[in-house]
């Protein structure tokens, strides 16, 4: 699988080894180099002390005091003449510190200094020592065995080993642990999605931690519950769409079957295709909102602002209306004395003031009046309309944007109405980016008070 984790500790897995390689071999370098130096600097030390006590003092007793103090194991002295013939030497049957001599010969340096330095490939690293009093010259050699150099190099790179393996193995121990750590939440996250792609909103994520991870987690955690009271609503709304729809069919259908009656008179007969034609117009209402509902769930439903004058605005749905007022003997009253523009969508403010003013006609008691009150604060458009009618608890104001919502549902068949009208208002005015209050007493009236 291609796991992100592994793509990452991959790169730092990459990362960590070159950083490491190039480290080791830096220090594993100058470690030798340091140490190479100590020994040759030490070399060097004792070769001009040796020289210095041989040119004071040059006699057959101090060259064998010399050749004593260098009896040891690794290091070696050799004395010659200007000539190349050994005067004296620490081991005498050694032919290897013998066979330097030509190049010290070759050479005849006149200063102290490294003759062979190559601990690498040589047994020994050489140094020459130039000595010369009124009668003696010649050289002191000094032969320092390159075996502890190299045996130090092996250990030293044997170590490096060891930590470079050891490093190895915990990266990889940290990669596992990491890729376990990071992998899991997002298993366990992809596996909610894919739950929730077949329609099982029931997912429940154990918390991660305060990380992105987290924050991640907690979303899809989120949008499951979202989806199952998206799922939940819906359902609930489609059953009572069902319903509000059956009982208006089903007076439709009765008060047909009543008005197909051969024996009945022709003024009956119109009293009941009236009340069929009224009931049908309310269902056209319902269904218009319905998929004006639709529409804004959809988000295909655009709201364009644009200016336009209040007057005219205003008077036009005056006369559309009026005369529905009139023939509830109610009495609508529009105040507006200021001619202002308004900046909105003409059409959804319309259908926003017409389901107001419905509701206000459907809910007031005969002969009362209603205003429609429009004005201009700061930027903003505000509007009103209130009616003297039958008014709404105020244990339910809150409730009444919802959709379908209905105070008391015997209501609405004395009033008419299916509980969309102002759910569609609330949307509207949502999308306007507006507000809108509601002022309400029981059997005083209610004031709508919209904001765009
Ligand atoms: P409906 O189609 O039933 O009128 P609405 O969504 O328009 O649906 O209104 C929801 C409920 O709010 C209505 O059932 C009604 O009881 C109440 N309501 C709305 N406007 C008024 C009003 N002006 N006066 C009294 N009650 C109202």
């Amino acid at each position: 699988m291609n796991r992100i984790s592994t793509k990452l500790a991959l790169c730092f897995f990459a990362a960590v080894i070159i950083l490491e390689l190039f480290l080791m071999f830096y220090l594993h370098r100058n470690i030798i180099h340091s140490r190479v130096d100590e020994e040759f600097s030490r070399l060097l030390a004792n070769g001009e002390n040796h020289r210095d006590v041989l040119i004071e003092n040059y006699s057959e007793s101090t060259i064998k005091h010399i050749v004593l103090m260098e009896n040891k194991n690794d290091r070696e002295v050799m004395i010659i003449d200007s000539e190349g013939n050994i005067i004296s030497s620490s081991d005498e049957n050694n032919s290897i510190l013998e066979s330097y001599v030509p190049s010290v010969m070759k050479g005849k340096s006149e200063t102290d200094g490294i003759l062979i330095s190559d601990y690498e490939n040589s047994p020994y690293i050489v140094s020459v020592h130039p000595y010369q009093n009124e009668e003696h010259s010649g050289y002191v050699l000094m032969y320092q065995s390159t075996n502890s150099i190299n045996q130090m190099v092996n250990e030293l790179t044997m170590h490096f080993g060891i930590a470079g393996a050891t490093s190895v193995v915990i990266i990889l121990i940290i990669y596992a642990v990491l890729s376990k750590v990071l992998t899991r939440p997002l298993i366990h996250m992809k596996e909610a999605t894919e739950k929730l792609s077949k329609g099982d909103f029931k997912v429940t994520l154990p918390y991660v931690s305060k990380d992105e991870l987290g924050e991640l987690s907690v979303s899809i955690q989120k949008l499951a519950e979202d989806l199952e009271r998206l799922k939940k609503e819906r359902n609930e709304f489609l059953a009572s769409i069902s319903h509000e729809l059956s009982t208006p069919l089903t007076y439709l259908i009765g008060y047909a079957k009543v008005a197909m009656r051969k024996e009945l008179n022709e003024k009956d007969r119109e009293h009941y295709l009236s009340i069929i034609a009224e009931e049908a117009e309310g269902m056209k209402d319902l269904v218009k909102n319905l998929l004006d509902l639709a529409r804004i769930d959809e988000n295909s439903f655009t709201v364009t602002k644009e200016y336009f004058w209040s007057q005219p605005f205003l008077d036009n749905i005056f006369k559309l209306v009026e005369s529905s007022f009139q023939n509830k003997n109610l009495k609508l009253n529009l105040q507006s004395k200021e001619n202002f523009q308004i900046y909105a969508d003409s059409l959804r403010l319309q259908q926003i003031l017409l389901n107001l003013l419905d509701n206000a006609m459907k809910y007031s008691n005969n002969n009362t009046e209603i205003q429609l009150e429009a004005y201009k604060l700061d930027d903003r458009t505000v509007i009103l309309v209130s009616d003297e009618g039958i008014g709404i608890p105020s244990d339910e104001i809150e409730f009444i944007f919802d959709r379908l919502y209905r105070v008391e549902k015997s209501r609405s068949r004395t009033y008419g109405g299916s509980g969309i009208g102002l759910s569609v208002v609330n949307e509207l005015v949502e999308a306007h980016g507006g507000t809108i209050e509601v002022e309400s007493k029981l059997g005083e009236g209610s004031t709508f008070k919209v904001m765009i």
